[in-house]
């Protein structure tokens, strides 16, 4: 997995976003990976092999929870 720089943050996670309604990027969010809250603009976004593209926890890749594993913050 190789760390790729995003130049418009919100732009690509609003397109990347896998599910409806993508949240702001100043929410937090618990990372059930990790389970620290993090922001969700702290974002990192990772490339595999087959150049499909994650948006991962701001913790990796220390941490491999990835956005589908973010749960709102109590
Ligand atoms: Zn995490």
């Amino acid at each position: 997995m190789t760390e790729i720089k995003i130049e418009d943050k919100q732009e690509y996670f609003t397109n990347e976003y896998p599910f409806s309604n993508p949240p702001k990027l100043t929410e937090k969010r618990e990372c059930l990976h990790c389970g620290e809250t993090i922001i969700i603009g702290d974002f990192k976004v990772f490339k595999d092999n087959s150049n499909n593209e994650y948006i991962c926890c701001p913790n990796a890749p220390r941490c491999d929870g990835t956005v589908i594993d973010w749960m709102p913050s109590k």
